[in-house]
């Protein structure tokens, strides 16, 4: 079969190169429309069938690696378009109608059709398992009429993320413009850089990013302050949990994992490996952690990777209460933390207030 159609009420179809330089079979379905996931043009076909036909190429190879993500709203979008608002039949093909085609064409499923795989429309939060039998479903979906249809496994992991990300295709950019692809796309960075035994080549300081930034606003129930001067470190959003402890549970762990701050920038972009992170107070500076981009496993037994360690013993955890940080007087921590910043140290067993 050199092409197939996608069970259900569009004209959809998936196939290989031998599908899409055939002209009866593309005049046999009155395609209309033609996404090659493939480096491909249909310039150099001589039959008329081929010249009214819309085309859009997009030029990746079937690698695990591969960032397809960035490119489904755009395709997903010329789907839509070929289907709906111009009513035609539209062929998505690759090399062999196996992954590449088929990635694009499950995108464009769980975009229009949530329902049909188990999603629910609008905003609805989709957890892992979710979206994993989501994209399964939708696969399956596409077998019923071409069985060898099979995503490999990293493009199979991106329509997961696609899905988490409530498939993002109101416009081109999207994706790319999306929180969690940005973060996926750093993760990635940052595991190539140190299998290689290298420093990312940048850094994503998670406290600057505007979302992020609200949370840090709205702040979590503590904070970690240099036990020597008290500035803040980390707010609890920033805080990884690592197998649930010495965060929020038992406190029992000598290591907090904190995310990648601004306040370590200097540091962090001398482009070592590892190193030690000091307290960014000009007037202290005192060793609070260490920092590894490889990770490194705390005594507790789990790893951590890329790891931002904030030793306990070097820092306070401070209770906070909701929106005590935002407004209202000062408390006694925050006048303390502001007389430090102006290298005022208070007298053992005085308090702020008392001043
Ligand atoms: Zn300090
Ligand atoms: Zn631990």
């Amino acid at each position: 079969m050199a092409l197939n159609r996608i069970n259900g009420p569009e004209e959809l179809f998936v196939g290989g190169i031998f599908g899409v330089n055939r002209p009866r079979v593309i005049h046999e379905h009155k395609i209309t429309h033609v996404l090659s996931v493939i480096q491909y043009s249909l310039d150099t076909l001589e039959d008329e069938v081929y010249r009214p036909l819309q085309h859009m190429t997009i030029d990746i190879d079937d690698m695990e690696d591969q960032d397809i993500l960035v490119h489904l709203p755009k395709m997903v979008r010329f789907i839509q378009q070929g289907l709906h608002e111009q009513k035609g039949a539209v062929l998505v093909h690759c090399a062999m109608g196996k992954s590449r085609s088929v990635t694009a064409i499950v995108a464009y499923l769980l975009w229009k059709h949530p329902q049909r795989f188990g999603l629910g429309r609008g905003d609805a939060k989709v957890d892992a398992k979710e979206a994993k039998e989501a994209v399964q479903k939708a696969v399956e979906l596409v077998r019923e009429t071409r069985p060898i249809a099979e995503p490999n496994e990293g493009f199979m992991e991106q329509l997961e993320m696609w899905v988490a990300m409530g498939c993002p295709a109101d416009a081109d950019d999207a994706v790319e413009k999306n929180v969690k692809y940005q973060r996926w796309l750093y993760k990635r960075e940052v595991e190539t850089a140190a299998a290689v035994g290298r420093a990312p080549d940048w850094i994503r300081f998670e406290d600057e990013e505007a979302e992020e930034k609200k949370k840090q606003e709205e702040g979590g129930t503590f904070e970690l302050r240099c036990k020597k001067c008290r500035r803040r470190l980390a707010t609890e959003p920033f805080v990884v949990p690592h197998q649930g402890r010495g965060n929020k549970g038992k406190d029992d762990c000598p290591h907090y994992f904190v995310e990648a701050l601004s306040w370590m920038r200097d540091t962090l972009e001398l482009g070592e490996l590892e190193g030690r992170l000091n307290c960014p107070h000009p007037k202290c500076g005192s060793s609070v952690g260490r920092y590894s981009w490889r990770g490194f496993k705390c005594s507790c037994g789990d790893w951590v990777a890329p790891a931002f360690s904030l030793q306990r013993s070097k820092v306070d955890k401070v209770t906070v209460t909701a929106g005590g940080r935002k407004g209202g007087p000062a408390g006694a921590d925050e006048i303390a933390s502001r007389m430090a910043a102006l290298g005022i140290r208070m007298p053992p067993g005085q308090r702020a207030e008392n001043l």
